[in-house]
């Protein structure tokens, strides 16, 4: 089933500690907002609208505005407010839509699937936990016992049909803004179905609250590291491109792109550390609109990819190998075109060089070979 997401990243955050609003605030070196969208897109999202402040446009473009496909949209005074703006903003096609807040991160690809199985034949589908803590409520001069019996606590996302959900927005008319948007399907009768939350769709409310984020970040992420190899022959020419340096030399370097192997390696590295196969997969060298065509593209392609599946690179590291030219000089322009092409900082990003002293078809001048390694943080 396809479905659209609205992500609520539109409040101040104030209880959250003063400074920067909580959505905006990092976790695990990513901002809170980041999170969720990320992950509605690994989990097949169609759409993700993120409602931001409407006072943190800018903000808002800077952080996620290179997130392919994302419409942002401004919030209103209120919650509910924010969630019609966002609902707005979403297409007639999309019928099935999901309502989140940006201050719960750590949503995965099982929440939605769950939601969107709890949703057939009802109007909406809401994670939940049932209370497991015994209830007290303050009393005149005392505390008392509340019964938890069938108490749930609600998280978000929760899935509704859009079209009732619409209604059931145009209709409520209680002076009380709605805390969710299940109590606003509730009051026109629509029928929502309960599935099992999970604890770790806690919201970020309290500075310590971060703290804990912080550290099921790390335990809810995998490391993995991928290699690539690439070589090309040389001919006659005026200058190799070399991880998306060109260098003036004597020869060029011979292929059906700009033959650029330090950017090639690197391509193979990211893909392969996240299973998505090769280079020659994705670009294929039959391909006529690939002839010449410069590598950065590739590498970019292969670091949107990790950022699709709600990863984060880590680091790079290239060697090249090659008697000339001397590479030295240029490392460092080189470290900053990769820096530049995948948006991480320079210190990520290492180029080495060597020669294998004569022997082999780079010692001969044959060819120039590049090795790379790359490592990318992912959902567990
Ligand atoms: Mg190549």
């Amino acid at each position: 089933m396809g479905f659209a997401a609205i992500v609520v990243a539109a409040g101040s955050g104030s209880r959250a500690g003063a400074g920067v609003s909580k959505q905006w605030r990092k976790v695990a070196g990513k901002p809170v907002a980041r999170w969720s969208i990320e992950a509605f897109f690994a989990a097949g999202a169609r759409t993700v609208v993120a409602v931001v402040p409407a006072s943190e446009m800018e903000t808002a473009q800077a952080i996620l505005g290179d997130l392919p496909g994302l419409i942002m949209t401004p919030g209103g005074a209120t919650r509910a407010q924010s969630v019609m703006a966002g609902l707005a903003a979403l297409s007639p096609a999309d019928e099935v839509v999901m309502v989140h807040d940006a201050a719960r991160p750590f949503l995965n690809s099982d929440h939605v699937q769950a939601l969107l199985k709890g949703l057939e034949g009802v109007d909406g589908a809401i994670l939940a936990l049932p209370v497991a803590d015994t209830v007290k409520r303050e009393a005149p001069g005392n505390i008392e016992t509340a019964p938890r019996e069938g108490l749930w606590r609600a998280q978000t996302p929760q899935a509704f049909r859009a079209a009732p959900l619409n209604a059931a927005y145009a209709a409520w008319n209680d002076d009380q803004p709605p805390t969710d948007d299940a109590g606003v399907m509730e009051a026109v009768g629509g029928v929502v179905r309960l599935v099992p939350g999970d604890p770790l769709l806690f919201k970020l409310t309290y500075p310590e609250d971060f703290a804990m984020a912080e550290r099921l970040a790390g335990a809810a992420r995998v490391t993995r590291t991928g290699q690539g190899i690439d070589a090309h022959r040389l001919g006659p020419g005026d200058g190799v491109w070399l991880c998306g340096i060109k260098i003036a030399h004597d020869r060029e370097l011979i292929g059906h792109s700009d033959a650029d192997a330090g950017l090639h390696a690197i391509t193979d590295a990211i893909l392969g550390a996240i299973g998505e196969g090769d280079i020659g997969d994705h670009f294929p060298p039959t391909d006529p609109q690939w002839k010449g065509a410069p590598s950065h593209i590739f590498l970019a392609h292969a670091a949107d990819l990790v950022r699709q599946k709600g990863g984060t690179l880590v680091n790079v590291d290239v060697t090249l190998v090659c008697e000339k030219p001397k590479i030295k000089p240029h490392r460092q322009a080189m470290r900053e075109k990769l820096a530049e092409i995948l948006k991480l900082p320079v210190e990520r990003i290492s180029v080495k060089a060597t020669t294998t002293e004569g022997m082999g078809y780079t010692g001969r001048e044959e060819g120039i070979l590049a090795q790379a390694i790359a490592s990318v943080e992912t959902p567990a």
